[in-house]
C-alpha cells in the first residue's frame, strides 16, 4: 500500500527531471565521438553535435588521452586538469557530455586493455553512431584511436568479451571524421552537414579550448601568443577565431560541395557556407541512404 501511495509522487519527480524539449522523431539518437586529445572531437564534430543535441539527441565526446603534453609551456597533471575543464566548458555550450580518459598524451597504444575500454564505453552509451579518426593520420594517438574504434566495431556485439557490460543488440554505424591525409586513400565524404545555423555556437564551444586555440597547444610559442588578441579584448579574440574557423569550415564545404548538393538539394546545397563531413567505416552496420537521413535528421 505504501508503494502505491508513493508512486504518483515518484512518477511526478521523474517527469519533472526529464528533458523538456525533444524534437527527435521517436527515440533520441545516441552518439559517441572519440577524439585522441581534449579538442579533437570538438573540432571535428562540434557543429554536428550541437545540431543533434538541439533535437534532444544524446551526444558524448570522449578524449581518449588526457592531453597532458599538449602545450609548449606547461605539462602533466595541471595541463590535464585544465584541458578536461576546457572540454567540460565546451560541452556545456554544445549541450553534450564530455569525458577525458586518463591515458597519457602521446602514449596511446592499440592494446587489448584499451580495446576493452572503448568497447565498454560504446556499450555503456548504447550508441547508435560512433565517430572516430581514420587510422591514417599524422599523430600516433589519432591513428590508434582509429584502430581501437575499428577493433571495437564488431566486439561491441559479442556477448562474452567484457561480459560485465551488456552487448549491443544492434551494431552501431561507425563513421570517420574528416582529415586531409591522402595515403592510402583520401577521406571520402559520405555525409555532409551544413553548419551555417550553428556556426556561431560552434565558435563559442571552440573558444573554450583556450590552451589550444589561443595558445597554440604543443605547437604554440611566446611569439604565437603575441599574435593572438589578448583575453582582455574578447571581441578581437573572437573575431580572430572566427576568421580561422570560417576558412576551415568554408574549405570543407567547398571541397565537398557535390555531397552538400546531394544531401540538401541543388539550391540550398550550393549556398551552404560551412560544413562538417563524415565517411562511413566499412565495419559496423552499413546504413542505407534512407537510414543515414534518419541518423542525420537535419
Ligand atoms: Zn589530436
Amino acid at each position: 500500500m505504501i508503494w502505491f501511495r508513493w508512486l504518483p509522487g515518484l512518477a511526478l519527480l521523474m517527469f519533472a527531471a526529464a528533458p523538456v524539449v525533444s524534437t527527435a522523431a521517436d527515440e533520441p539518437l545516441r552518439i559517441i565521438v572519440f577524439g585522441a586529445h581534449p579538442d579533437d572531437a570538438e573540432f571535428k564534430t562540434g557543429g554536428t553535435a550541437i545540431k543533434w543535441a538541439r533535437q534532444g539527441n544524446q551526444v558524448k565526446l570522449v578524449s581518449v588521452t588526457n592531453g597532458d603534453i599538449g602545450h609548449w609551456r606547461m605539462a602533466g597533471g595541471p595541463l590535464a586538469i585544465r584541458r578536461a575543464r576546457e572540454c567540460e566548458a565546451a560541452a556545456k555550450v554544445m549541450g553534450t557530455t564530455s569525458q577525458v580518459l586518463d591515458i597519457h598524451d602521446g602514449e596511446l597504444e592499440p592494446t587489448l586493455e584499451n580495446r576493452k575500454t572503448i568497447t565498454r564505453l560504446i556499450r555503456e552509451w548504447k550508441a547508435d553512431i560512433v565517430i572516430a579518426h581514420r587510422p591514417w593520420d599524422y599523430h600516433p594517438d589519432h591513428r590508434y584511436v582509429g584502430v581501437l574504434v575499428q577493433d571495437a566495431a564488431f566486439m561491441v556485439t559479442v556477448p562474452f568479451i567484457c561480459p560485465e557490460v551488456p552487448p549491443l543488440k544492434k551494431n552501431p554505424v561507425f563513421l570517420y571524421s574528416s582529415d586531409g591525409f591522402k595515403k592510402p586513400y583520401p577521406f571520402q565524404a559520405d555525409v555532409a552537414v551544413a553548419l551555417d545555423d550553428v556556426f556561431e555556437k560552434k565558435l563559442d564551444a571552440v573558444h573554450e579550448l583556450e590552451s589550444q586555440v589561443y595558445e597554440g597547444g604543443a605547437s604554440g610559442s611566446e611569439e604565437y601568443v603575441r599574435n593572438v588578441p589578448p583575453a582582455a579584448d574578447l571581441a578581437a579574440r573572437k573575431a580572430w577565431l572566427k576568421q580561422r574557423w570560417e576558412r576551415r569550415h568554408g574549405d570543407e564545404a567547398n571541397k565537398f560541395r557535390d555531397v552538400l548538393v546531394e544531401w540538401y538539394g541543388e539550391e540550398k546545397g550550393k549556398g551552404i557556407r560551412f560544413a562538417e563531413t563524415f565517411e562511413i567505416c566499412e565495419y559496423g552496420r552499413q546504413p542505407t541512404k534512407e537510414e543515414l537521413r534518419t541518423l542525420f535528421p537535419f
